[in-house]
């Protein structure tokens, strides 16, 4: 079986709609598919039946934005029930920070001459509370500030760079109790992108695993080998499962296409054996 459990549609900061990411990852032999649109549950209904449709599996996900000390890090939500009132309200939340922040990176980046961002912005966005920082990434590409969508983020929005505006998120403890009260499993994603020392992303795995998280997402494209051993072994040494995504955002955009994931490795525990 062929698993991807992280993903971007139109819903967030995706350039496909749903039903066009489900049919995408069919079509790449992808057996299992979580939609996990950043703060958001809206797409998973269009994705459910377009899964149907296509024959493969559909897990509804959601990818958490979480403020963890000094660090936004991302949680995904798998195998919810994205009608829950509690993960519902506490997404809406979230999502409702998402403007107010967008307008002062829009501030930020006039201070250093980058005029009209926010409306830049704006005019990618495809899911009306959903501006993130990719929608300005595409701006800048585009006004000719940057080559690059990757570039935009080392030049400009990215922690000590002009346009990176700190942002109060979820808490962990939130996000955790939210996940679970949807019936689902909380994965940390992608952590070897957690720019932290080895202490400190410690810390931040004991204390995850201690609040009720469940898994690390061990195969992801912001990982190396070494990296995909180092968190491999982290999870064998925290009794955390390991999971699998390809963090597919659209075509031109992301390096791997969905489905393009090797086997996990020995000896960890699949997030999916718990289901
Ligand atoms: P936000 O949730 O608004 O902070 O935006 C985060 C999104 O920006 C991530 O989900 C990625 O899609 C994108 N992103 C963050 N860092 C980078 C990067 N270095 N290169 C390309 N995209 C990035
Ligand atoms: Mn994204
Ligand atoms: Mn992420
Ligand atoms: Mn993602």
């Amino acid at each position: 079986m062929r698993y991807d459990l992280h993903c971007h549609s139109t819903r967030s900061d995706g350039l496909l709609t749903p039903s066009e990411v489900v049919r995408r990852a069919a079509a790449r032999g992808v057996d299992v598919l979580a939609l996990t649109d950043h703060d958001e549950v809206g797409g998973l209904d269009e994705a459910r039946e377009a899964a149907v449709d296509a024959g493969i599996e559909l897990v509804c996900g959601s990818e958490l934005s979480v403020s963890w000390e000094q660090l936004t890090i991302h949680v995904l939500a798998l195998n919810v029930d994205p009608r829950h009132p509690e993960l519902a309200d506490g997404l809406e939340r979230i999502r409702s920070g998402r403007d107010g922040r967008a307008r002062l990176i829009g501030e930020s980046l006039a201070a250093v001459g980058v005029q009209g961002a926010y409306e830049g912005a704006r005019r990618y966005v495809t899911s009306d509370q959903l501006i993130s920082r990719t929608h300005f990434a595409r701006f800048l590409v585009e006004a000719g500030h940057a080559q690059e969508v990757k570039d935009v983020f080392s030049r400009y929005l990215t922690p000590g760079r002009p346009g990176y505006v700190p942002h109060a998120w979820a808490d962990l403890d939130e996000a955790l109790r939210w996940i679970h009260a949807a019936g689902g499993q909380a994965v940390l994603a992608h952590p070897g992108r957690y720019k932290v020392g080895e202490s400190d992303m410690q810390r931040l795995l004991a204390e995850f695993r201690d609040r009720g998280g469940d898994a690390i997402e061990v195969l992801s494209p912001s990982h190396t080998a070494a990296t995909v051993a180092r968190f491999a072994a982290h999870a064998r040494a925290y009794g955390l499962a390991a999971s699998t995504g390809s963090d597919y955002h659209g075509p031109g955009e992301s390096r791997l296409d969905l489905g393009d994931l090797p086997p996990l490795p020995a000896g960890v525990v699949p997030v999916w054996d718990r289901w």
